[in-house]
């Protein structure tokens, strides 16, 4: 506690979201609570939690006592790069409603290509009836690269489906019960069976530009859906668009569906907006509804100041 019956104190730096729903449950629940908005922090000494989106660094400056900092996303790039950052926890968000949501947009995505829907919907436009040779799932060999929380969730929807599947992260796993890679010397092997690539990685200096030329030519091409498809709801930083669209261009990649993008929202000058085999959703593959996501960090600070551990720490010399 600060002074004689104060908790201690929560400053939301949001950035382009809006700060008050994070306040919500803190104010419901402990209006004793010191409780700022960036940039109006009249007492940075009670400042012992940040609940950060998108901050500018000068949000953690001079926080004598701060403990923790609560990413309000499960990414944790917009934080870990931010100059002089205190030298406290950074916890990002794992929750089951964040991982339903992307389940839902990666299962969309899949299905959209391997049911060949843009040819579908070509023809639609062209008042063509002609059906479209089909693949049964089993042909189709689906690779999620990231096989952390939402990797693995994806997993668990995918596989019902009938999809060959495997994953790619950084580390081995002994614990899979599909094929799995990991890293540098694992990734052209994965390529080379994967037909539908659903990416599912941080942005970390080591993935930055991973989804570059390279990359794509190293994807099967003797798949039933006759080359590559891209699938990206990790983070813009990661493709390289210039890259993409050469790629679909040459035509050995086929279609791509994109979330994510560098800068966002995409320039209207973006060749992508317009490309015939391209997907696009702006950032909201698995939003964080801070209805939910509050209630998640409230109790996370109730239970850490209870005496338990943090959960969900990222290591910040890794950036994930
Ligand atoms: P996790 O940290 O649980 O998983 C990350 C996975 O990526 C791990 O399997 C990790 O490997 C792997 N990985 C990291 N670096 C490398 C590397 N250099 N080479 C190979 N594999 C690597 O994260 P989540 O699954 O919770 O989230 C993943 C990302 O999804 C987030 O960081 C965020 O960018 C994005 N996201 C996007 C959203 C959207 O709406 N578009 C919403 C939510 C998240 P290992 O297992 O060995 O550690």
């Amino acid at each position: 506690m600060t002074g004689s019956n104060k908790l201690p104190g929560v400053l939301i730096a949001s950035g382009p979201w809006q700060a008050e729903p994070w306040a919500d449950p803190f104010r419901r629940h402990q209006p004793q609570r010191p409780l700022m908005i960036w940039p109006d922090v009249p007492d940075p000494g009670a400042v012992h939690y940040v609940l950060a989106w998108k901050p500018p660094s000068e949000a953690f400056r001079d926080l004598p006592n701060l403990r923790a900092i609560f990413s309000l996303g499960a990414g944790v790039d917009h934080i870990v790069h931010v100059p002089d950052l205190p030298k406290v926890p950074v916890t990002r968000l794992v929750d089951g409603d964040l991982a339903q949501r992307m389940n839902e947009w990666v299962v969309l995505q899949v299905l959209l290509h391997h049911r060949q829907h843009l040819a579908y919907a070509r023809q639609q436009a062209a008042s063509l009836w002609r059906e479209i040779a089909q693949p049964a799932a089993p042909e189709v060999r689906v690779g999620i690269m990231g096989y952390g929380e939402l990797g693995r969730a994806a997993v668990s929807v995918l596989r019902p489906l009938g999809f060959n599947l495997a994953a790619w992260s950084r580390t081995p796993k002994d614990d899979a019960d599909i094929q799995t890679y990991s890293g540098q010397d694992g990734l052209t092997p994965f390529l080379a069976r994967t037909d539908i690539l659903v990416v599912l990685l941080p942005l970390t200096d080591e993935t930055r530009g991973i989804l570059n030329r390279s990359l794509f030519e190293r994807l099967a091409r003797n798949g039933p859906l006759g080359g590559g498809v891209v699938i990206n709801a990790g983070r813009g930083g990661l493709q390289v668009e210039a890259d993409l669209i050469q790629a679909l261009d040459a035509g050995y990649l086929v279609g791509a569906s994109l979330d994510v993008f560098e800068p966002e929202p995409l320039p209207s000058s973006s060749p992508l907006w317009l490309h015939p085999k391209v997907v696009m959703t702006p950032h909201v593959a698995a939003t964080s509804e801070a209805d939910i996501q509050a209630d998640v960090i409230f109790r996370a600070i109730r239970d850490f100041e209870a005496g338990q551990p943090l959960r969900n720490v990222v290591d910040v010399s890794r950036q994930y």
